[in-house]
């Protein structure tokens, strides 16, 4: 197992520790690496509730983030805590402790973070306004001799983890980027990196920005979320992304998940899920790596009273808020009216007619929002599945990215991580259902059946597929119809 280190990133509020810190989760998670991020806020809101900011609780604060990175450290992961950390006995103390440690000093002058705070704390705290503001009315203690310092004033996002990675190397805690599949681009000459392929030619590197400081009432200032990532996307095609994401189809869900999330804004990114054992799995690990990542279900109309319970379940457990989306209601009413409640035993293609109004469509308008989607499709599942990719272009939906990391896992795996984790499970599966659906077109199987042979039980010459994943015939005739057809 290669070792693993702790890069710890120091530095006033607005300085950049998180989008700096976005983007090496990005390019390490690339680089094959298990990367786990620990944020000042995040660890408050999880690790550190009820703590305040005088001196002895940034102190507690410290020490308890510090005890994370060491276990991560000493399991060969390679944590980056993002924390302000004000204090240089409190930040030795967490290097002396960890060992494997590389401070990064992301330094920016107050005049620059007045300007990027569009909420304007800076300036109340200079006023005399806000109390404990570290660097104005609380001392912030600037690092001796850190291992890397990275001036966010004057160098772009990209050139800023560039240093990073190349002091990583130089320090024998990175190997050379033989294999990098996402490397920084815009990378300084010092560490003689070959220029970023996917960079259109000709075009100059263009700094990415720093965000501005987007806070919520709490002295526990970040920026806001990666645009670091988000401005590399904006330079990569999906289908470069979906080649340089090839070495990730060995990785586990966990590590292609981390990959996913550091790559795409949170806000083009979105788990999507039918609440099923597969489904369960990966938000839970999802949500794992970020807590606010997006999470989307259709809601047919036809769904039974189990998956509405296993949503509230989910609302409960993980504080996720479920984004529901349901299908055209002119276009579900003119397929009822005209075929009736129960069309789709009648036929196949009605069948898949309503499937498509149910269900495909609605998806489709979803993924018109997103750059990626995350589902629990695994190879195993049925025929059809046979191909999935760990990471694959979506070409049916307007060539997005489609992020699959189930995909080489077997059913026996999924169930021993829901069970390892305590992840809520669907009510259905305790009837013998193995997949779930929609209430009128799934049942419970019979022993020796095919896992998806309770949906559409009734069809004997049909994929067991609706459509949203797998290109199906989707024409089917207009309900009354249907004997033409
Ligand atoms: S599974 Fe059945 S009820 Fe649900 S959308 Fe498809 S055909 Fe309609």
């Amino acid at each position: 197992m290669r070792g693993g280190f702790t890069i710890w990133l120091t530095g006033l509020s607005g300085a950049g520790k998180t989008t700096l810190a976005r983007a090496l989760e990005a390019t390490l998670a690339a680089r094959g690496r298990r990367v786990e991020r620990l944020d000042g806020d995040v660890v408050r809101e999880h690790l550190s509730q009820g703590l305040g900011f005088s001196k002895a609780d940034r102190d507690t604060n410290i020490r308890r983030i510090a005890f994370v990175a060491e276990l991560l450290t000493r399991h060969g992961a390679v944590a980056i805590v993002a924390a302000i950390s004000p204090y240089r006995a409190a930040r030795d103390a967490a290097r002396q402790r960890i060992g494997a440690f590389v401070e990064v000093y992301v330094r920016c002058s107050l005049d620059i973070l007045v300007q990027r705070d569009v909420k304007g704390l800076y300036a109340r705290a200079l006023r005399g306004e806000v109390a404990h503001f570290t660097g104005v009315s609380d001392p912030y203690e600037e690092p001796l001799r850190p291992e890397v310092v990275v001036d966010t004033e004057r160098e772009s996002v990209d050139e800023s983890a560039a240093k990073v990675v190349a002091a990583l190397e130089r320090l024998g805690y990175l190997e050379q980027p033989a294999a990098a599949l996402v490397r920084p681009a815009g990378r300084s000459g010092s560490d003689g990196a070959a220029p970023d392929k996917s960079r259109p030619e000709g075009r100059a590197s263009e700094p990415d920005s720093w965000p501005s400081l987007q806070v919520g009432g709490s002295l526990a200032l970040q920026p806001a979320r990666a645009p670091a990532a988000g401005a590399a996307l904006r330079r990569r095609t999906p289908d470069a992304i979906v080649r340089q994401a090839r070495a990730l189809a060995d990785r586990g869900p966990q590590d292609v998940l981390r990959w996913a999330l550091a790559t795409f804004p949170r806000e083009r990114l979105a788990v999507c899920t039918s609440f099923q054992v597969d489904g369960m799995a990966i938000l839970d690990m999802a949500w794992r790596v970020d807590p606010r990542v997006r999470v989307f279900t259709i809601d047919t109309g036809r769904l039974p009273a189990e998956t509405y319970a296993t949503i509230e379940a989910v609302r409960a457990r993980y504080g996720i808020a479920v984004e529901v989306y349901l299908p055209d209601h002119a276009e579900v009413a003119a397929l009822v009216s005209a075929g009736g409640p129960n069309l789709f035993y009648r036929s196949v293609p009605l069948r898949l007619r309503c499937c498509e109004v149910r269900k495909v469509h609605p998806t489709r308008r979803v993924l018109g929002g997103l750059d990626a989607w995350i589902t629990g499709l695994r190879r195993d599942q049925y025929v059809t599945r046979s191909h999935v990719e760990t990471v694959e272009l979506d070409a049916e939906h307007g060539g997005l990215v489609k992020v699959n990391p189930l995909a080489r896992w077997t059913e026996a795996q999924v169930w021993d991580y829901v069970r390892a984790h305590d992840v809520p499970v669907h009510p259905l599966y305790a009837q013998g259902y193995t997949s779930i659906g929609c209430a009128p077109c799934t049942r419970p199987v019979a022993p020796g059946e095919g896992a998806r042979a309770g949906r559409w039980w009734w069809e004997t010459d049909a994929p067991k597929e609706c459509g949203m994943h797998c290109a199906v015939e989707l024409v089917g005739p207009t309900p009354g119809q249907e004997e033409k057809a």
